[in-house]
């Protein structure tokens, strides 16, 4: 974009004053990033638009990932890093007097998603442009991202979020290309032509304008495009109060589910899902005509992707078009359909899979409703034929039953592929889980061990490690990041090490002066820092945690030959709004942290930080700053986790059970250089189905346990009366779920060692650098190259 940096002044300059109509003494830390961020934007306009006309000319196939969520954090930087600009701008905003990292906080975090699903869609979005691959985003485009979270006395309080208070840079309003989606309404059956019309009528129609971010891959002229839903009024409504209806229309993109866990049964909810997918498919649909006149080639040219069982109405969606639409019959239709969609599965949570009630299915989408219906059927003949009498059997895997729709059912039947994302939790699916599936469809079934981008978890969010990584073993893991793996060759090199572990001191003091702006409180750089950052759920066990740091408290205060090393324990953790004792959990880490960090006896050696509000922006702060990666889940729950590749990348070691991705991250990195505790993913399994496991017993029989159990009720923690009885009922009278109890001496023991071989810094600086370079394999390019290959069999298009 510009030679050197005068010019890159000049124009900035120019720019600042056309687009803010002030001169630069007058212009301020927004203008600075409006106007670059709209120079970066139009710099891409012709890369994007190349890309479209190479995508179209070369009629190979492209996919689209369609997601509910996409977490995208911040843009400026990643993009100017990937176009190869940084260097440019950031000497010639400095001749200016402008930092460009201060000027990166101006821009809000694009945060549409909740956590580890929608980060892996926008890593999967930065890889397919990275490595050249046709395959674009689409989702909705929320007025209000996540929730901003604010502790206020312990506990959490939410705010609506404004990303798009002062307009968004990257995005291209595309009014021209808006499509209708019809709900509610009735549907006409009429005869034509010998055969049966149905006809969607009566209904009320929302109008989705799309809007159009580029995406920009690393070094390339690759822009894929993501595509963001805005649901707004439809020009002729014909609803009677406009107002209303107004109102209505625009809340199905107002805000995004703070939950992906739990299905809320809203209306809403589901009209956000049909929206996204509606939409989606239609234009996919409209653009596919215009090439190839009709639809009957469609699955060799376009792949749709579904990130878990939100968008799954793309299959009776598509199924509805070829049918309704396009005339063709129920076979040739179900045969592309199922040649078009793959699905990935993100839990075997049961409060996860989603179902919806018929009676509200049925009425809002109601000719979906009958090709869902029309679908189940069929699977129930297919099911009878081959288990023939066993009612039980059919009745367990239909898609509606009980009057639900199981949306999990669906995608598993009208998608030709079906990938966990993990090695254990493809075996899980396999094996138990889905094993009535399996059975049935054992080809569908394969595993894609999830990834994150390294280019920003890596390059960007740790700049001090890249530069060093280059410098030991040249710039290629770039572009292969696969290729750390040559840092191993460093492991006894002292003074190689020396300078790995003066790298994480600079972070972590980065961080230490983030904590004491946020907090006011002062942590120290030469503590162990201990990090668990990540959705509060209680399968992730941020309460084993905070039990822990409870015991090593009760030890100072009663053992004063006690000996550990210093360690900060950094906890950061949104808790969905109406999720009462994750709520609880939060309140109990503050009120630990208020404990401990105010006692002179205890806080020479035990801090406790809560950071407010998590999200990408902090996550880059927070992941090179990383000692200790807690990854602590009960086995057999977290599907992969990808936080904790983004530890290991950045050179922290893991504790962790062995669950999700842990075990391959063990795997890569060697049996030496992680701490590995607690129960199996079998040994969990099989508790639940035999019983067995008495949490009262644990409690009984340790006395470290009965300490800490009891603390929470019996007045240890100042005026707090019953505000943990939850908390203590959950693992007592509730015979504790997920086994904090029962995991907890091996986690002390664990933990132990870990502070142990801390001491020993050449041992810990050598399982440092070992974990960095086994982490290539947790690039989001590994993965997106097994998609690629495996199951949508996408080649680049149009490079020569
Ligand atoms: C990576 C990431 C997650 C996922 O973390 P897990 O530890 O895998 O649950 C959640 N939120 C943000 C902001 C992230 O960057």
């Amino acid at each position: 974009m510009f030679a050197n940096k005068e010019e890159f002044k000049g124009a900035f300059l120019k720019k600042l004053e056309m687009m803010c109509g002030k001169s630069f003494g007058e212009s301020t830390q927004r203008d600075h990033y409006f106007t670059l961020g709209n120079m970066v934007r139009e710099y891409v306009s012709t890369s994007w638009i190349n890309t479209n006309e190479r995508y179209r000319m070369a009629k190979g196939k492209q996919i689209y990932y369609l997601s509910i969520e996409f977490l995208l954090g911040r843009l400026l930087h990643h993009n100017l890093l990937n176009l190869g600009l940084e260097d440019v701008v950031r000497e010639g905003l400095e001749d200016l007097g402008i930092d460009l990292n201060r000027l990166e906080e101006a821009e809000p975090d694009a945060g549409l998603g909740n956590g580890g699903l929608g980060r892996l869609a926008a890593c999967f979005m930065d890889s397919l442009a990275s490595l050249d691959l046709p395959g674009h985003g689409c989702g909705i485009r929320y007025k209000h991202g996540l929730f901003e979270q604010k502790i206020v006395e312990g506990y959490q309080v939410e705010l609506p979020e404004q990303w798009l208070r002062h307009g968004h840079v990257w995005e291209v309003r595309r009014a021209e290309l808006a499509i209708e989606i019809p709900f509610w309404g009735n549907v006409e059956v009429r005869e034509e032509n010998g055969r049966l019309a149905f006809r969607h009528v009566n209904a009320e129609t929302i109008t989705a304008v799309p809007y159009d971010m580029p995406v920009v891959g690393y070094k390339t002229d690759t822009v894929n495009t993501l595509r963001l839903w805005n649901a707004e009024p439809s020009p002729y409504p014909i609803h009677q109060d406009i107002l209303k209806y107004k109102r209505e229309t625009e809340s199905v993109s107002e805000f995004l589910y703070p939950d992906d866990t739990h299905d809320e049964g809203k209306i809403l909810r589901l009209k956000q899902q049909y929206f996204l997918v509606s939409a989606s498919i239609r234009s996919i649909i409209r653009s596919h005509r215009k090439r190839y006149g009709g639809l009957h080639s469609f699955h060799e040219h376009v792949g749709i992707h579904i990130n878990d069982t939100h968008p799954v109405l793309a299959i009776p969606e598509l199924m509805r078009i070829l049918i309704d639409e396009e005339g063709m019959g129920w076979e040739e239709a179900w045969q592309i359909t199922t040649k078009t969609i793959s699905y990935t599965n993100h839990t075997t949570l049961s409060e996860a899979l989603e179902k919806w009630p018929v009676r509200i299915f049925q009425p809002l989408l109601p000719r979906v409703y009958m090709i869902v219906e029309e679908i189940n059927e069929r699977f129930c003949q297919q099911l009878w034929e081959q288990y023939p009498g066993d009612w039980q059997h059919i009745e367990q895997l239909a898609i509606i039953a009980h009057g639900e729709v199981k949306m999990a059912h669906l995608a598993l039947v009208g998608s030709y592929s079906v990938n966990g994302v993990a090695a254990l939790h493809t075996e899980i699916l396999k094996k138990r889980e889905m094993s009535s599936f399996y059975r049935i469809y054992p080809e569908k079934f394969n595993n894609k061990t999830n990834g994150i981008t390294h280019r920003r978890w890596l390059l960007k969010a740790n700049p001090l490690l890249a530069k060093f990584i280059t410098e030991g073993i040249g710039n290629g893991w770039i572009r292969e990041p696969e290729q750390l793996s040559s840092l191993a060759q460093f492991k006894e090199d002292s003074s190689f090490l020396e300078q790995l572990s003066q790298i994480k001191q600079q972070n972590k003091l980065r961080l230490a002066k983030r904590i004491e702006e946020q907090t006011g409180m002062m942590v120290d750089p030469a503590s162990i820092f201990d990090i668990q950052v990540k959705r509060l759920h209680a399968y992730k066990r941020q309460l084993l945690n905070i039990m822990h740091v409870m015991y090593l408290y009760n030890r100072i205060k009663e053992d004063g030959n006690f000996q550990m090393n210093p360690r900060t324990f950094i906890f950061g953790a949104k808790a969905s709004p109406g999720y009462y004792y994750a709520k609880k959990i939060i309140k109990l880490i503050n009120t630990v942290a208020e404990k401990v960090n105010r006692d002179p006896l205890a806080n020479e050696k035990l801090k406790v930080v809560f950071l407010e509000n998590y999200r990408v922006s902090l996550a880059e702060e927070v992941f090179p700053a990383a000692d200790i990666s807690e990854q602590i889940s009960t086995a057999s729950k977290e599907a992969s986790g990808t936080g904790n590749m983004k530890f290991m990348m950045n050179g922290a070691l893991t504790v962790g059970t062995l669950d999700g991705a842990n075990i391959e991250i063990k795997e890569k990195a060697g049996d030496e250089n992680i701490f590995i505790f607690g129960l199996s993913a079998d040994q969990v399994l099989n508790y639940y189905q035999n019983g067995g496991y008495h949490s009262m017993e644990y409690y009984h029989h340790d006395e470290r346990i009965r300490q800490v159990v009891d603390q929470l009720t019996n007045g240890f923690f100042p005026d707090t009366d019953d505000e943990f009885d939850p908390i203590y009922d959950s693992l007592l009278t509730e015979n504790d779920q997920y086994f904090v109890l029962r995991d907890f001496s091996s986690y002390v023991n664990v933990q132990s060692q870990a502070g142990k071989a801390y001491e020993d810094q050449g041992r810990w600086r050598k399982m440092s650098l070992m974990n960095i370079s086994g982490s290539g394999y947790f690039s989001s390019d590994r993965t997106i190259n097994e998609y690629a290959s495996d199951i949508w069999r996408i080649k680049t298009l149009g490079i020569k």
